[in-house]
């Protein structure tokens, strides 16, 4: 496991290659418009907009990630099983045994926020060959499809008030393709994603990688009070939170990531504010996307529709 060290090291001041900037389509963006006076709303991607609990036939399954990647290979593998089978081949490959496999990429994930971070680190591996070789070759288009009740609360972001970006710790190929066969490409501004042809790259939860995730939005960068992050992980939402990001929320889909918030979502109000200013330094947990339509109420354009829970 890695040592305490590691992280130190990886937190001074050397510079490190972080966030890559592009389209919704993945060409590259030039320099950030200039800053207006609107809310900045970014989502992850992975188990945030794309459940990685899928199976192929569509059914969703409420394991949590970090769990789904310790169980025993299944015949019926969800999109995390099938990534979680390449990602052990590929740390097979650097003459791991299946054991330390198991046990590396588990504690990659949990202390860099993905395992290529600490392959990268301890392995010197390459992270396009590992993306060529593990995201890419996922078969995305027979298990992810157009999802309409996803492009509706997407939809239903109230664009004169918004900027919305996707924010990944991806490559930007696996975002482009992740964004595309969900048919919500359209939705998002932007992605900011880990520049994988950096080597050394940094990522969420990394302060490097949420600072230049700022400064891409705009020049100069938006006030941090402004932003509207939400993820899967707690180690993600506590890194930008401890930055002083306003509205982050966990989408704790299985309520398995909210114990390890460090009490966040208890946080007092902050009474001397009003509205949503008061609520900015509070984390929000949430089961379920849609209920984004009522934690971040300012952000969308219209209530909830019928129907939606
Ligand atoms: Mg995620």
């Amino acid at each position: 496991m890695p040592s305490e060290s590691h992280k130190e090291r990886h937190l001074s001041p050397s510079p490190l290659s972080a966030a890559l900037v592009t389209n919704n389509d993945g060409t590259p963006r030039g320099t950030p418009p200039p800053l207006d006076d609107k809310l900045i709303v970014l989502f992850d991607i992975d188990n945030t907009l794309c459940a990685f609990s899928i199976y192929p036939n569509g059914e969703a399954r409420a394991d949590e990630w970090r769990n789904v990647l310790l169980v025993a290979d299944s015949k019926e593998a969800g999109i995390a099983e099938l990534m979680k089978d390449k990602i052990r081949a590929y740390f097979r490959k650097l003459g791991l045994t299946e054991e330390e496999a198991a046990h590396l990429h588990h504690e990659y994930y949990k202390t860099y926020g993905l395992a290529i971070r600490g392959l990268v680190r301890h392995h010197k591996v390459d992270p396009l060959d590992y993306d060529k070789h593990c995201d890419q070759a996922l078969p995305l288009e027979t298990v992810l499809k157009v999802d309409p009740r996803l492009q509706q609360l997407l939809r239903d972001i109230d664009r004169e008030k918004c900027h919305v970006w996707a924010l990944t710790n991806a490559y930007v190929n696996h975002a482009v393709r992740v964004l595309k066969l969900l048919g919500i490409s359209e939705f998002f501004e932007g992605i900011v994603s880990c520049d994988y042809g950096a080597g050394d790259f940094s990522c969420k939860p990394e302060a490097e990688f949420f600072q230049e995730s700022v400064e891409a939005v705009s020049s100069p960068p938006p006030p941090l009070s402004r932003l509207y992050f939400v993820d899967d992980s707690a180690l993600n939402i506590r890194g930008a939170n401890a930055l002083g990001w306003g509205h982050c929320v966990l989408f704790d889909e299985a309520g398995a990531e909210e114990n390890r918030l460090g009490g966040l979502d208890k946080m007092p109000l902050d009474e001397d504010k009003e509205g949503p200013a008061k609520e900015a330094a509070r984390v929000s947990v949430i089961s379920d996307l849609e209920e984004l339509r009522h934690v971040w109420r300012e952000v969308f354009k219209a209530p909830p529709t019928n129907g939606s829970s």
